[in-house]
This record gives structure tokens, C-alpha cells and sequence, in this order.
């Protein structure tokens, strides 16, 4: 983000518009909106400009800028469509201390003007660091029609009403109450007419007030594992609902995106070999936070209930008397097996899959390796970098055909996922030189869809 959107406070500052034309008059649309005292200096202003200024809307000075002219102003807009007078008035507004833009010349301004939907006072701004302005049109066509035009005005009246609220206690219950008022009771009322939001908010208010305590709860969430669209649309509106979100090191930052604004985050430094906090101190968090009544989302990446410590913290809950559920996950071995277009069962090659992982709390884990050597067995090995000897070594030792086919899967359904094919008697030293960085899954058994099919092909030939 090269650009820190904010919003700034223009009543009685001076905003001086340089140009007299089109994108002059584009740009006074939008600056007239607001309390600032508008200069424009052009030799020709349109017809629009000076009716503004017989109005008394903006200052007009008929001829073009000078030193002098800028000495106060907060902002300044270069728009002569003419880059020579553009560069020229902007050199004087540097020197005078505004803030400077340039209209439709990213690189020589220090400010963008985002694109606007104005509820007034509700306002969002739509800014794509000028990569996207087709982007930002339809994002604002989307949000025009998703914001009621009533929307400005019952912020106005709810705007008169906030003293009132602070009968209500800061935090969960103020913002249940806000919403009930914008989401539900406020645009039923302003249908009626104006009059009635009044006292539908002093209603809503007595509701709120003699309310029952909020409890805490706490929903257990699987984040999938890292693609945002992989979520499921219980987890989606947990997170948006979540007061405190305690997320593990493997959840992607493009999901925490889609927190609340207002919820708390807690990184819980979980990493794939051992804990950096330890699960005692991760159940603490989660009970205490719940007790304080707040709605808290544990959000394990991939799906809790596969290698995620799940049942340590239902009975943290559960002893702690707090209502608690599971939202599952996509589970890294479903993603890794999508990423190579292969089942994780088939008719006729194996009628079972096991998750494994290659280590568990007593050092490396021992499975039943006859059964898994078998022809046309599968396994997803979880958090299997470290123990691939091992595993390898094993599986061997039972009799696995030496060929047989491994894909080791690296930030599967994320933009940097890759897939390496290899076989077993491979398996370690290609995970060696595979230098991974991000969480792998092994998939034993299995080779990518293309792959598979080349081989095949082989076979036929020979
Ligand atoms: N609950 C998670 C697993 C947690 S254990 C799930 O259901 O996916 C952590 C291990 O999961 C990692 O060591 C890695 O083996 C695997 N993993 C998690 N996310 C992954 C991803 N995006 N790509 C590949 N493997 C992943």
C-alpha cells in the first residue's frame, strides 16, 4: 500500500484548483460537497465555475496562478489539462505547502482522490493506487446499489442519538445496538416517514438496555488451507461476527483480512514442528476472552479436527462452562489432491485413505506400514518434512515397491503453490532439494493426474 487512505477534515481550509475547464469542474463536483473554502484560478472558466462563484460557493480569480496564491492552502489540484502549467502551478503550491495532485498524473501527485459513494455522512472511498480504475467503477456501481439511499440520513439522526447510547456499555453491546438500528429498525422506520426513527431508536435503546447479559462463546472454525474463497460461508460469517480472533501461524494473512475490523487478533505461534505457545497457554487465551462474554473464533488453518489439538480445547471449554462448536475445514490433503486432479479414493485402486503425520508426542510416529505398502495404498502425511526418512525408510522395510508414486504438495490452494512429483525411493532427497518453505503435505500413492497418464502411456509402449 504505497497510498494511506484517511480521511481529512477540509471545513474552513483552503483547497485552490488551478484550471478552468472539464476536470476542473469534475473536481469541484466533489470538493463542493465539503466545508473547505474552494479557490479556482483560470483565465477561462467554464459557464459552471462562474455561476459557483456568483453563488458564493468558490472564490474565482480569472487569471492563472502565482506565488502567493497557495500560502495556506491544505490542498492543491492541478487541473489545466496542459502538463507544462500543470508543472509550473505545482512547483508553487510545493513551495507554499499544500499537498499536491496532480488530476490524472499519478506519479507527479501526493495524493489520489478515491472514487466515492456518498451517503453522506457515510462515505466510502474506492482507491487501486491508480492500477485498476475499471476495478474501482464497478466496486462502486456494486456498493451504489448495496447502500440504501437512505442511509445518510438515518446516519444523521443516529449521529444526534449517540450521547443517548452511552447508557449502553462501550463494545459488543453499543455495536448490537447500532446495528439493529442500522440494519433492521432504522431503514423499517424511515419507510414509515422521518419521524418515526426517533422513537424507534429510544425503543430500541429500552430493548438494549434491559437486555440479558451477553455470554461468551466460542466457535472452533477450520480456515482451510490458505485460499480465501476455500472458506466456508459459516466461517465467513463467524469471522465476521468474532469479537476476538486467535488464529494459528499457518492461517493466511488474506483470511485474517476478513476479520471484523474491530475484532481483536491473537496469533497463538503455533508452527509445525512443536508449539511456540504452549497449548495450555492457547486454552487459556481462548476461556479467558470467551469469559468476558466476547464471541471468540479459534481459527485453525486447514480443518480443526485433523491434527489440530481440537478436543484439548472443547475441554477447555467445556470446563470453563462455555458453549463452544466446530465450523470444519477444507483439510490440506483435500486441497493438495485437488491441486493434482487425483481422487483420494477409487474404485478398484484403494477403498480407504489415511491422514498421518510423521511425528507425533513421543518423536517420530509408528503406523501400520505393512498395510499402507501395499499396491494402491494412499496416505496425506501431514507435517511430514522432518520425518520423510523415517517414513521412507519404513515403508521400504515393509516391502513398497520402490517406484511407487509420492507428490509432495507445498502451499496447496495458495498463489505459490508447488507440486513435485517424485517416488518413494526418492522421496527423501527430494524433499531435501525441494527447500521448502511453506507447509507441505506428501501425498504417498499418488502422482499428478498428468504425470500418472504419461506413465500409463509408457507402460502401453513397452
Ligand atoms: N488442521 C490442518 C493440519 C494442521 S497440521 C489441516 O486440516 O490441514 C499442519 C500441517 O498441515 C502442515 O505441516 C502441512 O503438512 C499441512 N498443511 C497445512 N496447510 C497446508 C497447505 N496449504 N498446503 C500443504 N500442506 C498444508
Amino acid at each position: 500500500m504505497q497510498h494511506f487512505p484517511i480521511f481529512l477534515n477540509v471545513a474552513g481550509k483552503r483547497i485552490v484548483v488551478s484550471g478552468g475547464g472539464d476536470a476542473a469542474v469534475a473536481k469541484l463536483r466533489l470538493l463542493l460537497k465539503t466545508r473547505a473554502r474552494v479557490s479556482v484560478f483560470a483565465n477561462d472558466p467554464a459557464e459552471e465555475i462562474r455561476n459557483w462563484a456568483k453563488d458564493g460557493k468558490l472564490h474565482l480569480v480569472t487569471r492563472a496562478v502565482t506565488h502567493g496564491d497557495m500560502i495556506c492552502a491544505a490542498l492543491f489540484y492541478g487541473a489545466n489539462e496542459d502538463a507544462t502549467e500543470d508543472a509550473r502551478a505545482a512547483a508553487i503550491a510545493h513551495a507554499e505547502g499544500a499537498l499536491v495532485n496532480i488530476v490524472d498524473d499519478l506519479s507527479d501527485s501526493q495524493f489520489i482522490t478515491p472514487a466515492i459513494v456518498d451517503r453522506d455522512p457515510v462515505v466510502v472511498a474506492i482507491g487501486t493506487e491508480g492500477a485498476a480504475p475499471v476495478v474501482a467503477r464497478k466496486i462502486k456501481a456494486d456498493l451504489e446499489a448495496l447502500l440504501p439511499t437512505t442511509l445518510g440520513r438515518l446516519a444523521k439522526i443516529g449521529k444526534g442519538f449517540r450521547h443517548a447510547v452511552n447508557a449502553l456499555p462501550f463494545g459488543a453491546k453499543r455495536r448490537n445496538f447500532w446495528s439493529a438500528f442500522y440494519f433492521d429498525v432504522g431503514p423499517k422506520a424511515i419507510e414509515q416517514d422521518e419521524a418515526s426513527v426517533q422513537p424507534a431508536l429510544e425503543a430500541l435503546l429500552d430493548t438494549h438496555l434491559h437486555m440479558p447479559e451477553k455470554q461468551g462463546h466460542v466457535d472452533l472454525v477450520g480456515a482451510g488451507p490458505g485460499d480465501p474463497e476455500l472458506l466456508t460461508l459459516k466461517a465467513r460469517k463467524a469471522l465476521d461476527k468474532a469479537d476476538v480472533v486467535i488464529y494459528d501461524r499457518l492461517v493466511s494473512p488474506d483470511i485474517l483480512e476478513l476479520a471484523r475490523r474491530e475484532a481483536i487478533l491473537i496469533e497463538a505461534g503455533k508452527t509445525g514442528f512443536g508449539q511456540a505457545m504452549p497449548q495450555s497457554q492457547i486454552n487459556e487465551l481462548i476461556t479467558t476472552h470467551a469469559q468476558k462474554g466476547h464471541h471468540i473464533v479459534r481459527l485453525k488453518s486447514g480443518d480443526p479436527t485433523v491434527f489440530g489439538r481440537l478436543d484439548e480445547e472443547i475441554t477447555a471449554c467445556e470446563e470453563a462452562e462455555i458453549s463452544w462448536r466446530v465450523i470444519p475445514g477444507i483439510t490440506a490433503a483435500s486441497a493438495a489432491t485437488a491441486a493434482i486432479g487425483q481422487s483420494q479414493t477409487q474404485r478398484g485402486r484403494n477403498s480407504s485413505i489415511r491422514y498421518l503425520t510423521g511425528h507425533n508426542t513421543k518423536g517420530f510416529a509408528e503406523h501400520d506400514w505393512r498395510a499402507l505398502a501395499a499396491a494402491g495404498e494412499v496416505a496425506a502425511i501431514y507435517m511430514g518434512k522432518r520425518s520423510a526418512r523415517f517414513i521412507q525408510g519404513r515403508l521400504l522395510m515393509h516391502g513398497a515397491h520402490p517406484a511407487t508414486p509420492v507428490t509432495i504438495i507445498e502451499n496447496a490452494s495458495r498463489a505459490d503453490q508447488r507440486v513435485i512429483g517424485t517416488q518413494l525411493n526418492m522421496l527423501e532427497p527430494t524433499l531435501t532439494n525441494a527447500a521448502l518453505s511453506g507447509p507441505a503435505v506428501v501425498i504417498y500413492g499418488l502422482a499428478p493426474r498428468a504425470a500418472e497418464a504419461a506413465i500409463h502411456q509408457e507402460e502401453k509402449v513397452q
